[in-house]
């Protein structure tokens, strides 16, 4: 059970700002008997609450632009920016960088809800919320989360992660041969990355590369690039 969290009051009151109807059984309540539906999953009525909101917002929002851009490639830009002020980032977040202090499971809820009706935004959704953000909360310091997280939950700015390489895909670990080399201050970064999502329209990504070639899979950091760096 994921509890009732300020993050999950948000997503509820944005749910119902949007004109969303909530049916008794999806309400939260305790006393409200289970669907069908959450007898098979196993599902509480919090996270069928969540689901079911994820669910309308994506029949809304997400499906109108699916078929866009499947066939021309294209990328709605008002999209990151609705689902931001909507709480559908940061699910996992403190609620001090503006998230929604849940869990996994409620975020691999969302991207069930979305996914059903836009596969692409499913997809770039996930790499942004849980490949970059996430990961950014759980490994980056203090002033990375200040700088990056708060414009990451709003939408306004777009995350991936870069670990594929031509020639490393399965053995990404193994095979990488981006490498990391200090400078002073900063570290050079030289190599490829290939099938990122959000790639093309990402404005920071999580890049893995070797700092310490002799260590193998043990030699590899993890380096926040800004679309804006030299060379990238
Ligand atoms: C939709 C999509 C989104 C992606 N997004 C990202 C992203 O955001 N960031 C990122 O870093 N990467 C991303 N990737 C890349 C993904 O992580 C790689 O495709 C994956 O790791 C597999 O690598 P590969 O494609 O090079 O296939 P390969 O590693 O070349 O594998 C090809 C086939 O060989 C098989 N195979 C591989 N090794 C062995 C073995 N030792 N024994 C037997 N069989 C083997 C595999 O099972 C597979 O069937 C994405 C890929 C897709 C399809």
């Amino acid at each position: 059970n994921v509890g009732t969290t300020a993050g999950q009051r948000r997503l509820g009151a944005a749910a119902r700002s949007q004109e969303h109807a909530m049916n008794d059984s999806a309400a939260g309540r305790p006393d409200a008997g289970l669907s069908t539906f959450q007898a098979f999953t196993g599902l509480s009525l919090d996270e069928q609450n969540i689901l079911d909101q994820a669910d309308r917002f994506g029949q809304k929002e997400l499906l109108p632009l699916a078929s866009r851009m499947d066939d021309e490639e294209w990328w709605p830009t008002e999209i990151f920016p609705k689902i931001g002020d909507t709480g559908y980032f940061g699910i996992t977040a403190p609620s001090e960088y503006g998230g929604s202090e849940m869990n996994m499971v409620a975020s691999g809820l969302v991207l069930e809800g979305f996914s059903r009706y836009n596969h692409a935004l499913g997809l770039a959704w996930v790499a942004h919320e849980n490949l970059c953000l996430h990961n950014i909360l759980r490994n980056a310091n203090d002033d990375l989360k200040k700088k990056f997280l708060p414009d990451m939950i709003k939408g306004r700015i777009i995350g991936a992660l870069g670990l594929t390489e031509p020639g490393a895909g399965s053995d990404a670990l193994g095979s990488m041969s981006t490498t990391a080399r200090r400078e002073g201050d900063h570290y050079i970064l030289n190599g490829r990355k290939i099938y990122i999502t959000n790639g093309p329209i990402a404005d920071v990504l999580l890049v893995y590369a070797k700092t310490d070639k002799s260590r193998g899979a043990k030699g590899i950091s993890a380096f926040l690039v800004e679309k804006d760096f030299p060379g990238f």
